[in-house]
């Protein structure tokens, strides 16, 4: 780095930036660590660590870390600056979360709904149970940092509408961010639910993993994809909709009809609403997601038959995936996941079959560990990520200021 560069770098490190190197080191830096860091002079340091402590964005490490033979004068995030508001919105119950700054979920709640009665009764839900948890948490809608919702359809992330859904009755392009900025005066991030799934999943528990498909065996069929790190929306929102790819199924002479309106789409012989379908035509008694698998794992003989098929089917979606994409881990979560070995065994028995063997071996197909809060842990990560964007920090700096 010639002597310009090396200025040039200097004055653009950020308030925001020196908070990004706390965000990662529990035990907390010094003010002689930053300026080994970032390469600012010991005068900026003060100032931009100033700056943090008055906006409430750092404090002093607490006396415990101290002692343990950690130097004094250190630093760390203040994770109880303020809360984050996240609720992971499924086709018929949904769960809502109070988590702090670092994305751990203090509070949670669970309500059924069903998403067809639109976006006013189920967002007037949510903000119900978000101003419950901030009451019991003691905790004001000023508070308030971040809110995030996550739904069961493709999403517009930029201007965070909902694009014509295929379950989502009366939600196409609705303002969703526009109904909380209303009540909260924060950042509002919107975003397809396996997408906010797969972050979670890469965040807590594959951190080390760049390429992670998430599969949502649930209702419906989605995925999210991790590539390099980041969540890949594509260029419209759209990308990872294998439940709408059409399959050919050699026993079937008419393809069944999807809720997107084509027929013979992958959701619309492996989903779980398509299961409910075919066993009520078999006689019997289901009306959920869940009666379907409390009989598979029941071992009625027609309910294994129907998802080990829609195993298979489901494993062809994927395994085109992972020729496309080739993740090093998928996790599968949705309420078909609890069907146990059916699921995973068929599923793993097709993408070993199917994909090339450079893209399988090292490849991973495990159960999400984080299902069924996988949705609003991720949300939480999104929203801490809008928090140590630069410009975000700069302006609470300066509200503080
Ligand atoms: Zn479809």
């Amino acid at each position: 780095m010639d002597t310009t560069s090396a200025i040039a770098f200097r004055s653009a490190v950020t308030p925001g930036e020196v908070l990004g190197l706390f965000r990662h080191v529990p035990g907390g830096l010094t003010k002689a660590d930053v300026v080994r860091h970032t390469g600012l002079s010991r005068t900026t340091v003060n100032q931009r660590i100033d700056g943090l402590l008055t906006a409430g964005l750092l404090i002093p490490a607490p006396e415990d870390a101290r002692t343990r033979g950690r130097p004094a004068g250190q630093f760390v995030v203040n994770r109880e600056r303020g809360v984050l508001l996240v609720a992971d919105v499924g086709a018929t119950g949904l769960r809502t979360g109070l988590c702090d700054l670092g994305g751990t979920v203090r509070l949670e709640r669970e309500a059924v709904a069903d998403v067809t009665t639109g976006p006013d009764a189920v967002l007037s839900l949510i903000d119900g149970l978000f101003v419950d948890m901030l009451t019991e948490a003691g905790h004001t809608a000023a508070d308030v940092l971040g809110v995030g919702i996550d739904v069961p359809g493709p999403v517009d992330f930029t201007s965070g509408r909902v694009v014509s859904p295929p379950i989502m009755t009366g939600w196409d392009r609705y303002d969703i961010p526009g109904w909380f900025t209303s009540r909260y005066d924060c950042p509002v991030v919107v975003d397809k639910d396996v997408n906010a799934m797969a972050l979670a999943e890469h965040r807590l528990r594959y951190p080390d993993v760049a390429h992670l498909l998430m599969v949502k065996a649930g209702t419906g069929i989605g995925t999210g994809l991790i590539a390099s790190g980041q969540i890949h929306r594509g260029a419209d929102g759209a990308a990872g909709d294998v439940g709408h790819i059409q399959v050919t199924v050699d026993d079937v002479d008419a393809p069944p009809l999807c809720r997107c309106g084509n027929a013979g789409c992958v959701e619309a012989y492996a989903g779980g609403w398509a299961l409910v379908r075919d066993l009520q035509a078999e006689g019997r008694d289901v009306t959920t997601v869940n009666d379907v698998v409390r009989l598979v794992r029941s071992g009625d003989l027609v309910a294994v038959r129907l998802a080990r098929r829609a195993a298979r089917i489901l494993g062809g979606a994927i395994a085109d995936a992972v020729n496309m994409f080739n993740p090093r881990v998928i996790a599968i979560g949705g309420q078909l996941a609890h069907t146990d070995e059916q699921l995973f065994a068929g599923i793993r028995e097709v993408v070993y079959r199917r994909s090339l063997p450079l893209a399988t071996r090292n490849l991973q197909i495990v159960r999400s560990e984080l299902d069924p809060l996988a949705g609003i842990l991720g949300l939480a990560q999104l929203l801490v990520d809008g928090i140590y964007a630069p410009q975000r920090v700069q302006e609470l700096i300066d509200r503080a200021g």
